[in-house]
């Protein structure tokens, strides 16, 4: 720490993303990224000639790109807006509906940069604990007159809340923000997308970094009524108008013309989640009901620590939470048939379950 770092930060703690180690080779199912490469329309899209532009800045309104992703979801362009990853999204949302008077609310287990954006922009929080089997109780977000966020299908849980549930929330918090995080969505959840007509309090998260092959383009999407949307829109113009660039656009544009692609790659993945969870529990292993593209395990045999360092030996790579309530779990996201038997097979090993 320099000594001129503001006061205000000098006790943040940043969010610590995957590790992307360059060591060696390893499988990642670390980061939860798709296994899978963008479709082919994506690749063709980013051609030379519309690369040239780039010496031009992109459109800050990102207006094509908005039209597609409104007519895929049945809504109008002002009901979309558009961010640099989905996590800008959310910090946007955090700037315009959180503040000193109005705390932001999420579960104890939930995705990490939450509370990184309280610290970040000096917002309150209530935490909520998650029941002991990870599960979401609607109830305890009846009235409680805070920003809500919720990860649906959560983080690193993988379990969903219904739309039911979802809905009583909304409507038990009329006055206050409800943020559905659905960066998992297409995996096997049911999104809120529908409900934004009814409720002018619901700010719907997506993003294309998970289901469409797209993490490193950078591209995340929200979707909430015209008044929400315009809050975020007035936060991104006050930080960065361009902060969707000529190439994510672009990629994003090709993404959507082609949904039969991604659509197939989800089905995929979730074949993929249904037999390694098969495999794990043949090891011993205990999981959550993932819908995500990852699963939640843990052995009652070895610790999530040890674990983890000793797949990472054997050059693969997941995710450890060294945290109250999941230090025991591996956080393992769906690569390819053949990653997931070559962590099958590694897990076997170091179980002392070869046969
Ligand atoms: C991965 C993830 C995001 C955001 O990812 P971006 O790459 O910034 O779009 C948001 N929320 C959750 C719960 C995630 O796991």
């Amino acid at each position: 720490m320099s000594r001129f770092l503001s006061k205000r930060l000098s006790d943040l703690v940043p969010y610590v993303p995957g590790e992307q180690p360059t060591d060696m080779a390893y499988i990642k199912l670390n980061t939860n990224e798709s296994p899978y490469p963008p479709s082919p329309m994506v690749l063709e899209r980013l051609v030379s000639a519309a690369l040239d532009k780039l010496n031009l800045y992109p459109d800050p309104t990102g207006k094509a790109l908005r039209q597609k992703i409104a007519a895929q979801y049945g809504l109008e362009p002002e009901n979309v807006f558009l961010s640099n990853g989905s996590d800008e999204a959310l910090a946007f949302a955090f700037m315009a509906f959180c503040d000193e008077k109005t705390p932001a609310a999420f579960a104890d287990v939930t995705y990490g940069f939450y509370p990184v954006y309280c610290d970040l922009f000096g917002i309150p929080r209530a935490v909520i604990p998650l029941r002991s089997d990870f599960t979401l109780c609607a109830d305890d977000y009846v009235g409680i007159g805070k920003t809500i966020i919720i990860a649906n299908p959560n983080a690193p849980t993988g379990l969903a809340v219904s739309l039911d549930a979802i809905e009583k929330i909304l409507a038990a918090n009329p006055d206050n923000v409800v943020i559905v995080d659905e960066a998992y969505v297409d995996f096997g959840g049911d999104t809120a997308v529908g409900l934004i007509q009814k409720y002018d309090n619901l700010l719907v998260v997506q993003t294309c970094s998970k289901s469409r092959s797209l993490a490193g383009a950078r591209l995340g999407f929200a979707f909430g009524c015209k008044a929400l949307i315009d809050d975020i829109d007035a936060v991104r113009y006050s930080f960065n108008s361009y902060n969707v660039s000529r190439p994510a656009l672009l990629a994003g544009e090709a993404a959507f013309d082609d949904a039969a692609y991604y659509d197939a790659m989800c089905r995929r993945v979730i074949a993929t989640r249904e037999k390694t969870a098969e495999g794990l529990k043949a090891l011993g292993f205990q999981m959550t009901a993932s819908v995500a593209n990852f699963l939640f395990a843990r052995h009652p045999e070895a610790s999530g620590g040890d674990l983890y360092r000793q797949l990472k030996a054997r050059g693969i790579l997941v995710r450890h939470f060294d945290k109250n309530r999941i230090s025991d779990y591996l956080r393992i996201t769906i690569g390819t048939p053949e990653q997931m038997k070559a962590l099958l097979s590694a897990l076997a090993v170091i179980l002392g379950r070869e046969t």
